[in-house]
């Protein structure tokens, strides 16, 4: 089958990550969730106690090794060897992680990082700058937006599940606009659709309709 880079970005809470796991799961191609890479790095500035500033997190960036490895429910992000695909969900990394992902030094060595996994391959990647700057030239370029209700309700029902419970409703919305207002408007790589970015709204599709709709636009490329 024909390798081809699928890059899909969009707002927190827009299904990507559980939509790129699917369709990389159809496609039998690897998936990348970098979120999960700019989350890790936030967990280790976190853990270092050290003040928000360039040059610490330029410390951090220059000691640490992250590493993804693939697993059944999609992917296991590892921090110098230990296991913290769990840890990287606290609530604690979400106040920070977009603030962390502004600084450039730490945004170009994610982005190396992405390229040297994905170069060549048969990659589902998901993230904010994937189409614009990970990936530019990615042969399928999609772009997942949906309402606040939705995405609100979404993160909700994903803490319960996870047994989190405290957050309410309106927190969880306040809490997505203010991460999708940050990640929108910093310097380098704010979160944007590709001018060719083809660009879905979930907000009332299922999950299995959502992955339906790449899986059949990425076999439309691969097959011809
Ligand atoms: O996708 P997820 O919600 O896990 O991403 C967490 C945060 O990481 C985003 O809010 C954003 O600040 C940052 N991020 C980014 N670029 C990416 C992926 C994530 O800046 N490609």
């Amino acid at each position: 089958m024909k390798q081809i880079i699928i890059a899909i970005d969009g707002p927190a809470g827009s299904g990507k990550t559980s939509s790129a796991k699917i369709v990389a799961e159809k496609l039998n191609y690897i998936y990348i969730d970098t979120g999960a890479m700019y989350r890790a790095v936030t967990l280790a500035w976190l853990r270092e106690k050290v003040p928000l500033t360039a040059e610490k997190l330029k410390e951090v960036i220059d000691t640490i090794n992250i590493t993804l490895e693939p697993s059944a429910n999609g992917q296991i992000t590892k921090l110098n060897d230990e296991d913290v695909s769990e840890a990287i969900r606290s609530e604690e990394v979400n106040r920070f992680v977009s603030q962390i992902s502004a600084d450039k030094y730490v945004r170009e060595a994610m982005v190396n990082l992405q390229r040297k996994l994905a170069e060549g391959k048969g990659c589902v990647m998901d993230g904010r700058d994937i189409g614009t700057t990970v990936f530019p030239n990615a042969a399928l370029k999609i772009y997942l937006t949906a309402s606040i209700g939705a995405r609100a309700k979404r993160r909700l029902n994903e803490y319960a599940e996870k047994g989190i419970t405290g957050l309410g409703f309106n927190e969880i919305a306040t809490q997505i606009l203010e991460r999708d207002r940050f990640d929108s408007n910093r310097e380098v790589s704010p979160l944007r659709k590709a001018n060719d970015a083809i660009e879905i709204d979930t907000s009332n599709l299922t999950l299995q309709e959502q992955s339906e709709k790449i899986y059949k636009l990425a076999l439309d490329i691969i097959n011809n």
